[in-house]
């Protein structure tokens, strides 16, 4: 746009300036002004619809840039959330760690053996209540002798089935 300013300007001058007396050297720069007058108008309509464009492109872009921040914002807030609730945990884990070091400490150590044996295989259940005859771990039927060992053997007694540590 700039150079076709330029190149207008000094095509007036020369229309204007009287330095051309020749009437058609006069009209064929008329012609020339007129033609560069048309070219400027159409490079300030294709400025207007690029700028209008790029208007568009950095409000949408404005737009990402809040949700970005937003997004960004609410991860830190969760992350912290998040660290909070864990320390809260890893004060739990320790207290009860430290319970059961000292409940473990009064068993003896082939029952805790057991005991650590069915709580890893019966998925942290190791042990199960006698209701009537009935195992509430895997609610089969006792033999009633094993359902007397329960009720007055001061020893472990395993659910015959399932293995579970039995309390009536
Ligand atoms: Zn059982």
């Amino acid at each position: 746009m700039q150079s076709t300013r330029a190149h207008l300007a000094t095509v007036d001058g020369k229309l204007y300036d009287g330095s051309v007396g020749n009437p058609k050297e006069l009209v064929a720069l008329q012609q020339d002004a007129d033609m560069i007058r048309g070219q400027l108008g159409k490079l300030e309509e294709a400025v207007l619809i690029v700028t209008s464009r790029l208007e568009a492109q950095r409000a949408s872009m404005t737009a990402v840039v809040d949700q970005l921040t937003a997004a960004t914002a609410e991860h830190a807030a969760l992350v912290a959330e998040l660290t909070g609730q864990k320390q809260t945990l890893d004060a739990e884990v320790a207290e009860l760690d430290g319970r059961r070091a000292l409940v473990t400490g009064k068993v003896p150590a082939a029952d805790l053996r057991v005991y650590t044996t069915m709580f890893t295989s019966r998925q942290g259940r190791a042990v199960a209540r006698v209701e009537r005859t009935l195992c509430q771990g895997c609610r089969v039927n006792l033999p009633s002798v094993v359902v007397q060992r329960v009720r007055t053997s001061p020893n472990l007694v395993q659910c015959p089935s399932c293995g579970r540590i039995l309390y009536t």
